[in-house]
């Protein structure tokens, strides 16, 4: 026998499992019924593709089931699978170890606050773990297909866990592994064989393979006049593959139950989707959006949540191709009947049905997505507090959709409260108006408080403010919403729509003026150009239409991009603010010079990029406020 310590993460999780998931104990048979279904999922596709398994079948692998065997006197119930099974090795890295991602990222999200952290861990997942809420000692025997020794794995669920091969009446005769739970006195309620009936049916009613409860069967019998107690075996769960059902037949239920057994989540889902295609190609698929974001949404690491079947048979649940990438918070089954069952996955990325099925399918989470925007607010609002940005990254890559993402998408916006869409700021339009504009580069407050809106404000014009780290790579990439042009308030050219027909006059008379501001910045600055887009501020930074803002820039470098091109701004100003009619009245030397780096200063700091050289900005500052003391 030898004796291992837990992965410092599962020690964590433990001591989590048993003082924070008080209220919902029962999960821990949901958690393992799924990992039985897994398992027997595994080992069906691989005896039904691979002459090694094909000939195991009947002579160490046996049919598909689940049994639960309860024993209530000594409190103790197993939970047996025929499936894939476990080696000694497979028990150490699956039963000690945590392989997923995001569990740093999700211990250190927890508060200490039970209720709150309940919640956190029923969107993580806890698997097999959860069986500590209820159990005082477990042990797991397990063999894997193929394979000829039995070997138990031990564990009280607080430091360590012990492995050992066992032979004799403990050995398993076939494939498969057998869970067996010592209840805690928390768990003794679930020795009971009502309950377990009413937990499976609760939580694992679809399943696809049989659950079977073994139990003593309290029946009257009439000749004695008394009870008695027969061993008995029933079948608990209805054992259909649920998404092949007629979705007349389906309640609201059976999908919330559904999701929940295939996710492991403990809140029902947003909404769900369920298609079934008849005609060149037949396939079903059930999608489900999860109420909250997965942990892992924004990790290169993500755990995708679409299991692909083939005619009811499990093929695989980790395949990144089954969907876009954006789209990875949805979860659910594509079960289609024309791919082989051998189908692996290198033929998957090319596969012409699949690639069919995804591109329906996506089209068709979108549409319903759109018909849920137009016709539950509420509902939708909910769901774009999830994913807005998952869509936005849609806009990018996934120009087929972009349509489609663009009445999707939600912004803030300078006339609305809260989230608005393309589709609203476009009926909010000005008679004058000529695009829909928008802002991006920096925090919200940055951006609502920009120099550059203040034409816009004037002029009665609507900004949607873009303020997602993203919004700026995503949107110089779209031109247009339909037929109007989109256009970014901080590119050169936005503010031309706005110019005022007295703008060539002014020009001539502030040439000498914009003149000696560019010799004073010289390099520093591309050029420097009156502006027709500033109402009370002095001046404004401005980009060109191809270029980063100076915040984009900034984030480029923070994310390791090095050899950017110098960044050259453009320096606006305003002609009819107080201080350029100023120095256009008195333009005595050193006043242009201090004013010509104030000026510019001051344009990057509203934007929100820290200066090159405070010391000199303090300096100067002082010296014009002296002078004006
Ligand atoms: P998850 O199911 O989310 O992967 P678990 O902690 O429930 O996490 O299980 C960890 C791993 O242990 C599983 O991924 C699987 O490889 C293995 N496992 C658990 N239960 C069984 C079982 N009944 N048969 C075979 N393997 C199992």
């Amino acid at each position: 026998m030898s004796k291992r310590e837990f992965q410092t993460e599962v020690s964590q999780l433990l001591h989590l499992i048993v003082h924070s998931l008080y209220s919902h104990p029962e999960i821990f048979l949901r958690e393992l019924i799924s990992n039985s279904s897994d398992a027997l999922d595994k080992l069906r596709h691989l005896t039904l593709t691979e002459d090694k398994y094909k000939a195991l079948v009947g002579n160490g692998i046996d049919s598909p089931r689940i049994d639960l065997e309860l024993n209530e006197e000594a409190k103790t119930l197993t939970i047996s699978d025929t499936g894939i099974g476990m080696n000694e090795e497979d028990l150490i890295s699956h039963l000690g170890t945590i392989a997923r991602s995001g569990t740093k990222n999700f211990l250190s999200q927890l508060s200490g606050d039970a209720r709150k952290d309940s919640n956190l861990i029923g969107q993580f997942g806890v698997g097999f773990y959860s069986v500590f809420m209820v159990a005082d000692k477990v042990e797991v025997f397990s063999r894997k297909a193929g394979e000829d020794e039995t070997y138990k794995w031990t564990s009280d669920g607080k430091t360590g866990f012990d492995i050992e091969e066992v032979s004799g009446e403990a050995a398993r005769k076939s494939a498969g592994t057998t869970v067996l739970i010592h209840f805690n006195d928390e768990g003794a309620q679930y020795a009971n064989s009502w309950r377990l009936q009413e937990i499976v049916k609760k939580y694992s009613n679809h399943i696809a393979f049989p659950i079977f409860l073994t139990y003593d069967k309290s029946e009257w019998n009439a000749e004695k006049k008394e009870s008695i107690k027969t061993r008995t075996t029933e079948q608990v769960n209805a054992a259909s593959a649920m998404w092949q059902r007629p979705k007349s037949e389906l309640k609201d239920e059976d999908y919330k139950e559904f999701y929940k057994s295939i996710t492991g989540d403990w809140e029902d889902p947003l909404f769900w989707f369920h298609t079934r295609a008849e005609g060149t190609l037949e396939y079903t698929t059930l999608f489900f959006i999860p109420a909250k974001a997965p942990m892992d949404l924004y990790q290169a690491d993500y755990k995708t949540g679409v299991k692909l079947y083939v005619r009811r048979v499990f093929i695989m649940d980790d395949s990144k191709e089954l969907l876009p990438p954006y789209l990875r918070f949805v979860r659910g089954i594509i079960d289609s009947e024309d791919l082989p069952l051998n189908v692996s996955r290198e033929i998957l990325q090319q596969n012409k049905v699949l690639t069919s099925i995804k591109t329906a399918s996506v089209k068709k989470i979108l549409s319903e997505l759109k018909n849920i925007a137009e016709n539950d607010k509420d509902k939708y609002a909910q769901f774009i507090a999830e994913y807005n940005r998952p869509l936005k990254e849609g806009l990018y890559g996934d120009f087929a959709n972009r349509e489609t993402l663009l009445d999707l998408v939600r912004f803030k916006s300078t006339k609305v409260e809260g989230l608005t869409s393309f589709a609203e700021a476009k009926a909010r339009m000005e008679p004058e108006q000529k695009a829909l504009y928008y802002i991006t580069g920096g925090t919200e407050s940055i951006l609502r408080n920009s120099p550059l809106l203040e034409i816009y404000k004037k002029k009665n014009i609507e900004v949607l403010l873009l303020d997602d780290d993203i919004d700026e790579i995503v949107f110089s990439t779209i031109e247009k919403y339909g037929d109007i042009e989109l256009k970014a308030v901080n590119k050169g050219t936005a503010s031309e729509d706005l110019k005022d027909e007295a703008a060539p006059e002014k020009a001539e008379e502030l040439k000498p003026l914009l003149e000696r501001l560019k010799a004073t910045l010289g390099d520093t600055v591309k050029e420097v150009r009156a502006s027709s887009r500033l109402a009370d501020s002095p001046s404004v930074i401005v980009s060109d239409e191809d270029e980063p803002s100076a915040r984009m820039r900034q984030m480029m470098q923070a994310m390791g991009q090095k050899n950017l091109p110098e960044l050259k701004p453009t320096l606006e100003i305003n002609p009819d603010h107080e201080i350029i009619k100023k120095l256009l009245a008195d333009p005595s030397n050193g006043k242009v010079e201090d004013a010509a780096w104030l000026l510019f200063d001051q344009a990057l700091l509203l934007e929100g990029v820290p200066l090159k050289d405070p010391a000199s900005f303090v300096k100067r500052l002082n010296r014009v406020l002296n002078q004006s003391i």
